[in-house]
């Protein structure tokens, strides 16, 4: 195989201009929390301090939700949907314009390769505004009723592994939708959803429409469990939407709950191996295996194993692990140093089981959080990496022999997101989407997102849908679909 060496090619940082630290966008200003309290976010690539975020306590989750009501009631709620069109427009062309500050932005306080905030996060974050603009004046057309309402006060709660995405997944169709949002991004990762609040400002957005509260899980916490909030949109761990569920139990909030998954990226003996091949890398890889929908259990039909897992190895000694700015740059830093911790502990449980791990001989930086591609062979069903969400770069293979064996294994698990099918037959990919359940099925491809189709989970993997026309009904008082 020829080498090639590659010459640095690092995105500027110049494009930037980070405060040393940042308040609370409440109100359409950023104000002091009460507490008076704050914490670091990190840059997990060097492990270096990239800004000072103010903690919101229950005093400051009252003043957001207070906001939140009095513009839902004073403004947006009595806007016509075009002219609320008209807003999302503008925020969405505003992140275009300014996409290249998001992605360097995204890059350093999550970790991920600049390659992918570039051409996959934010691209898609404007897209999901585009998409949801052109909504907003034609609800009665969506199909949830003749006279579809908002609900009012949406309290929205993120996790790290796609920041920006994941704002816009929530504040694009609230807001089309009419209701008012406040949003809480994760812990490690806020910088992106308050340079966000700097784009509510230029686009003129009226002060209190969007409400950005940074703090950790308790702040979260609060925030779905304020009284005066109408809908509780969540995206996070199955552990904590379970939380949340007991929370809003008995109450009128309406909520819907994106939690993790397991998935089965199925390889059949007919599929074309090397388009197959990087449709598992893509699965597993992308994002450093930071997805909740990542194929994660690779099950290949077992006639085509040792060749499939032959060309994934060889491929997976290409991926280039490092600096998250560089233009050439594969994977980049595992997002926190408790995630690395986790993902660290759940490969040892494989190896001790006896699994065979094998990891790509790539050099990693020394600072910072970093973790090989991995993959595991002779993986058992009972194994805890067949069954445990990693949230990690690490991949499981398990073998099957007929279609019908393939479908029980990729639904023997408590969760189901997604799955993958690899196969040239038409009739055997509409035969196996009937069986798996998965909210997203994806067939010859694997990880493509889009505004227009929705997104979501059966069983521990949550409720609810987000995108396309199912989406707004989590957002609307209207008749259920
Ligand atoms: P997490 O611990 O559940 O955190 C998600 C968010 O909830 C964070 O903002 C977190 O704040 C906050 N939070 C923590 N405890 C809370 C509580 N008791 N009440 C309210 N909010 C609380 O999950 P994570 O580790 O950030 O993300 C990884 C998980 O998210 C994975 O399981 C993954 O599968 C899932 N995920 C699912 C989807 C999907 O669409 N289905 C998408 C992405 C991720 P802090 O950050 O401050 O802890
Ligand atoms: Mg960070």
């Amino acid at each position: 195989m020829p080498t090639f060496d590659y010459a640095p090619a690092p995105e500027s940082r110049a494009v930037l201009t980070l405060q040393p630290s940042y308040g609370l966008f409440i109100g359409g200003d950023f104000v002091e929390p009460t507490s008076g309290t704050a914490m670091a976010t990190i840059e997990p690539a060097t492990e270096q301090v990239l800004a000072e975020v103010a903690v919101a306590d229950e005093s400051d989750v009252d003043r957001a939700v207070r906001a939140a009501r009095r513009a839902y009631q004073r403004t947006w709620s009595r806007l016509s949907g075009s002219e609320r069109g008209k807003y999302l427009y503008r925020i969405a062309r505003i992140l275009q314009e300014r996409s290249r500050e998001f992605a360097v932005l995204e890059s350093l306080d999550n970790g991920k390769p600049i390659k992918e905030s570039r051409d996959v996060d934010v691209p898609l974050a404007a897209a999901h505004f585009f998409y949801h603009a052109g909504w907003a004046d034609k609800l009665e057309w969506a199909g949830h009723g003749p006279d579809p309402r908002p609900l009012g006060v949406a309290a929205q709660v993120i996790p790290w592994n796609f920041p920006l995405l994941m704002l816009a997944w929530k504040i694009a169709p609230a807001l089309a939708c009419g209701n008012t949002v406040v949003l809480k991004p994760a812990e490690t990762t806020p910088l992106t959803a308050l340079l966000f609040a700097d784009v509510c400002r230029q686009a003129e957005l009226p002060p209190g429409v969007v409400n950005i509260i940074t703090g950790a899980g308790e702040t979260g916490a609060a925030l779905i469990s304020h009284p005066e909030v109408d809908k509780v949109a969540f995206t996070g761990s199955t552990e904590v939407g379970r939380q949340i569920a007991r929370t809003v139990a008995g109450s009128r909030k309406k909520v819907t709950l994106e939690l993790g998954g397991k998935a089965a990226n199925i390889v059949f003996d007919d599929a074309p191996i090397d388009q197959a091949v990087e449709g598992i890398v893509n699965g597993i890889y992308f994002n450093q295996g930071h997805v909740c929908c990542a194929g994660s259990r690779l099950l290949v039909q077992e006639s085509v194993a040792e060749e499939v897992i032959a060309r994934l190895r060889h491929r997976m000694s290409t991926l280039r692990v490092g600096d998250p700015l560089d233009k050439n740059t594969d994977v980049g830093a595992i997002n926190s140093a408790a995630q690395l911790a986790r993902i660290t502990e759940l490969s040892a449980a494989g190896e001790a089981e006896g699994a065979q791990r094998w990891s790509a001989p790539c050099p990693l930086p020394e600072k910072g959080f970093w973790f090989s591609p991995t993959v595991f062979t002779g993986v058992a069903p009972a194994h805890r990496i067949a069954r445990e969400e990693i949230f990690g770069p690490v991949l499981s293979v398990l073998t099957f022999r007929t279609p019908s064996e393939a479908v029980a294994r990729a639904n023997n698990t408590p969760y189901g997101l997604s799955a993958g099918i690899w196969t040239e037959k038409g009739s055997r990919i509409l035969w196996m989407a009937d069986r798996l359940r998965a909210g997203v099925i994806w067939a010859n491809t694997f990880n493509r997102f889009d505004p227009t189709s929705p997104f979501g989970g059966y069983r521990e993997s949550g409720y609810g849908r987000e995108g396309g026309r199912h989406g707004l009904a989590a957002y609307l008082k209207g008749i259920a679909l």
